[in-house]
């Protein structure tokens, strides 16, 4: 516990799932936290939450991650609040699996703007600032999607493999600058995410599903290790699978 004390973390996708978790995780650590996401009443809830539980402080930014001048003022008004921007996790995501044959092709653009475009403005709202503090960890959620291709998943696994390949190419790039990046990959959590889905067929492909999820603290604790290690430690890629029912 509070190995992350004075330190600031942006969390990005905080009012749900995974990120509430990292938030929250890294808030019992010690950081203080900025949460965006653009469901404010649910920021607001939870920074009202981590800041009674864990005596840090929790700022709530509206942000749409697919707007690069929402991204830019949260880094902005983080710096200016608490003077650092330690930890920038790259989490808001969506997840609108979907057949190509049934042609989601609004879907594609959205899972491209939010998965892709939001994690490249997130780069570039937060790697100047890192730089100039030569030190820093970016944390990019990706999926297991992102290193195989599943049925239905094809566009998805498109804008995961580019974020993995964004979080490699970084690794090589800024690894004598101080700035460290992880790559998370999870595989199923139990989330909001699959509710988004419109596609009947692959609605009906999930009534069978032979596992059972993993919860968002699952994959918290993952993150919270990756940035609790020395300043010399480097975790590049984490994986975390649900078993299969025996
Ligand atoms: P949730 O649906 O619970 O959370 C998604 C979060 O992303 C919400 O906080 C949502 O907030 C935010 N978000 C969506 N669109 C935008 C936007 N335009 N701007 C800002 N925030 C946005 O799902 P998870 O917690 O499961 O997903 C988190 C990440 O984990 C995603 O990147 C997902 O791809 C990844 N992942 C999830 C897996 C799973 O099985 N659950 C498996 C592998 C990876 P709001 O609506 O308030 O803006």
């Amino acid at each position: 516990m509070g190995k992350l004390k004075n330190k600031s973390a942006i969390i990005t996708g905080a009012s749900s799932g995974i990120g509430k978790a990292i938030a929250e995780h890294l808030a019992q650590e010690g950081a203080n936290v900025v949460l965006a996401a653009r469901r404010a009443h649910k920021l607001q809830q939870l920074a009202e939450d981590v800041e009674d539980k864990y005596g840090v402080r929790a700022i709530v930014s509206e942000t749409d991650v697919t707007k690069r001048s929402d991204v830019e003022d949260l880094v902005k008004h983080t710096t200016d609040k608490l003077g650092s921007v330690d930890i920038y996790v790259n989490n808001a995501g969506v997840m609108l699996l979907s057949f190509l044959k049934n042609d989601h092709v609004d879907e594609w653009e959205q899972m491209v703007d939010v998965n892709i475009k939001g994690v490249l403005f997130g780069i570039h709202a937060a790697l100047p600032q890192m730089l100039k503090q030569q030190s820093g960890h970016i944390i990019n959620v990706a999926s297991v999607a992102g290193h195989e291709v599943f049925p239905s998943s094809t566009v998805y696994s498109a804008t995961k493999y580019a974020v993995k390949a964004l979080s490699m190419g970084m690794e090589k790039e800024l690894s004598r600058s101080g700035v460290r990046v992880t790559n998370v990959s999870p595989g199923a959590v139990d989330t909001e995410l699959t509710e988004h889905i419109t596609d009947g067929d692959v609605i009906d492909m999930f009534k069978d599903r032979d596992m059972t999820p993993l919860d968002s603290e699952d994959i918290a604790s993952a993150v919270a290790y990756a940035v609790t290690q020395p300043a010399s430690v480097n975790v590049n890629e984490l994986i975390v699978r649900p078993m299969h029912k025996k």
